[in-house]
């Protein structure tokens, strides 16, 4: 079975219905997720939808639905259809939520089995997933950061020592070079080396360590930017490299290490197959993860102590490191507090967008647009002009950048004024990553190292939830165990529909002040001066508290 998004009119009852429904199927387009058939779509093991017949069931659904009723989805499955009102949500989605004691991938596990819940990962479940592309601008932009905080402004004469070129980890080599830098990428499985070279985000492949070596380098000295792709385990290469007292400029890791049972490959002999291990003893294969784990992030560690920045990117590398045994797994920073804190007190974040027609023409003309709309971002408009050159799209085009609060609001309006004039062919789908200002609770990750030591209130991502609900998100999501694993974060997702009527003025313009305002405010509220100078110069009301 191919998944893919329909084009032409639409054939649900409403412009919502059917972006839900497109966005649904874009999600498990193979141009888009990792492995459509068995409806993962990226981080891991982060579905769509919990069996083919509970996606069948979600898009009947879908088609069927009222400009009234709000359906409901419990860990991807339609679980029931409700009488709302024209402006709620058309679509409210709860994914992985379990009560904090129980907050285990053992106990995540055992409800899978039983065909009870499903993984959401964060816009896997909440079908707002856009392909690699969705995480390249965050990924430059951290990058970028580094670069400016520790290389002058730019990666140029620099390595980066990363590993995994999945769903968002491929997006790494791209973010390096267009930062000037040189990537070597450390990656198990040949079949994503070879994506991320198709799709262009990735230069070339090394066949062995010394040839990778060797690349790197020759185009570090000469100052070139390269990306190169190294078959190999990250357990077993980064130790090696420091054996060998190779040290790059940067180390950080996205192999999907926020799981340990079906993600992070341990060293295997030439005749072990991981999906065998994993069935006869789950116990003692996870064992040998953590292990493998551990000599990971020791291998940073020690590269960091002659001389490297090394960060943690999200993963959770550091945890399971150290429940691995190695006690100073937490001896470097996460990429949050390290380089993005700054841009959450704005409300920045990632901000994305989809062409419901499929035209690649309706999204440059958005391009055009935005650069228009916010002349004096530099970054935006290098971002528009040279960055989205390198890359293809995957199904339906869409678009990524990051803004900040009062400015989504802007784009949003922006979009719909296009779409009523007729400029673009189709409504435009406008949604973000819940890895967002104020849309998370995830203390290795988003909210490290709070200000107020507030790391793992999870009031926060309710509220933000619940407030683009009652705003008029088109759909809301409110996920458990994305990004860094069960147990360790809580997290929303909202997503609007940009169809050119009133009404979806009217509620792009609550939601994408809202939900940004809500970043703002949780960084106010955590002790941060820029987010609490935000909010005097942009009027949002923090209903006097702060002073
Ligand atoms: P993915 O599952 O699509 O890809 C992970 C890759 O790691 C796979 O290609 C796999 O073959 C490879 N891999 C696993 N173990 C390995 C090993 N020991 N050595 C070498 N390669 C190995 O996952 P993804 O979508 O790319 O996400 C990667 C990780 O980043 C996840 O843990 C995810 O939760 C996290 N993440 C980070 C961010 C962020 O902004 N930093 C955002 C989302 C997700």
């Amino acid at each position: 079975m191919t998944y893919k998004a329909p084009l032409g009119p639409r054939t649900a009852k409403g412009w919502i219905q059917e972006a839900a429904k497109r966005m649904l199927l874009n999600n498990l387009d193979p141009e888009v997720a990792e492995k459509p058939d068995e409806l993962v779509v990226y981080g891991g093991r982060g579905k769509a939808a919990r069996s083919p017949q509970d996606l069948q069931r979600i898009l009947a659904v879908l088609e069927r639905l009222e400009n009234d009723e709000t359906l409901l989805v419990q860990s991807g499955r339609a679980v029931g259809v409700f009488k709302t009102q024209p402006l709620a949500p058309r679509v409210i989605i709860a994914n992985s939520n379990l009560v904090p004691q129980w907050a285990t991938w053992e106990e995540f596990d055992r409800l899978d089995r039983l065909g009870l819940m499903m993984y959401g990962q964060m816009t896997a479940g909440s079908w707002i997933y856009i392909g690699t592309q969705g995480i390249l601008q965050g990924t430059y932009e951290t990058f970028a950061a580094a670069a400016r905080k520790h290389f002058g402004g730019s990666l140029k004469g620099t390595l980066t020592v990363t590993g995994g070129l999945g769903g968002m980890g491929g997006a790494q080599p791209l973010a390096v070079t267009l930062n000037g830098g040189v990537a070597l990428c450390v990656e198990i499985d040949p079949e994503r080396i070879g994506r991320r070279l198709e799709t262009r985000y990735l230069d070339l492949r090394a066949d062995s360590l010394d040839e990778a070596l060797r690349l790197a380098e020759e185009a570090r000295r000469k100052g070139q930017a390269l990306s190169i792709g190294l078959l190999g385990n990250t357990a077993e290469v980064l130790p090696e490299m420091v054996r060998r007292g190779f040290t790059p400029e940067l180390v950080t890791d996205q192999t999907s290490a926020h799981d340990p049972l079906y993600g992070y490959i341990p060293i295997l002999k030439a005749d072990e197959d991981p999906a065998l291990l994993r069935q006869r003893d789950p116990q003692g294969y996870k064992e040998r993860v953590l292990h493998d784990m551990a000599t990971h992030c020791r291998a940073i560690v020690e590269m960091q102590n002659k001389g490297a920045v090394a960060f943690d990117y999200g993963n959770n590398l550091r945890a399971f490191a150290k429940l691995g045994g190695f006690a100073e797994a937490f001896s470097y920073p996460g990429f949050v507090p390290a380089f993005i804190r700054d841009q959450f007190c704005e409300g920045r974040g990632p901000f994305r967008w989809v062409a419901l027609s499929g035209k690649p023409e309706d999204i440059y003309k958005t391009d055009q647009a935005m650069m228009k709309l916010f002349p004096d971002d530099e970054g935006l408009h290098r971002w528009l002009r040279e960055g989205v050159r390198k890359f293809k799209f995957q199904g339906l085009p869409a678009r990524i950048c990051w803004l900040g609060y009062r400015e989504r609001d802007q784009a949003g309006l922006l979009f719909n004024e296009m779409v009523r004039k007729g400029e673009l062919e189709a409504p435009i789908v406008i949604g973000r990553d819940h890895l967002d200002a104020g849309s998370v609770a995830s203390p290795y990750r988003e909210t490290e190292a709070m200000k107020d030591t507030s790391d793992a209130v999870a009031d926060w991502p309710i509220l933000n939830f619940a407030l683009n609900a009652v705003s008029g998100a088109a759909w809301v999501s409110f996920h458990h165990g994305g990004g860094v694993g069960m147990g360790y974060s809580l997290h929303a997702g909202q997503v609007t529909v940009a169809d050119g009527s009133e009404e979806a003025a009217y509620r792009l313009e609550r939601v994408l002040t809202n939900d940004p305002g809500t970043g703002v405010m949780r960084h106010a509220h955590a002790g941060y001066e820029e987010a609490k100078e935000v909010a005097k110069n942009r009027g949002l009301d923090l209903a006097g508290w702060e002073k």
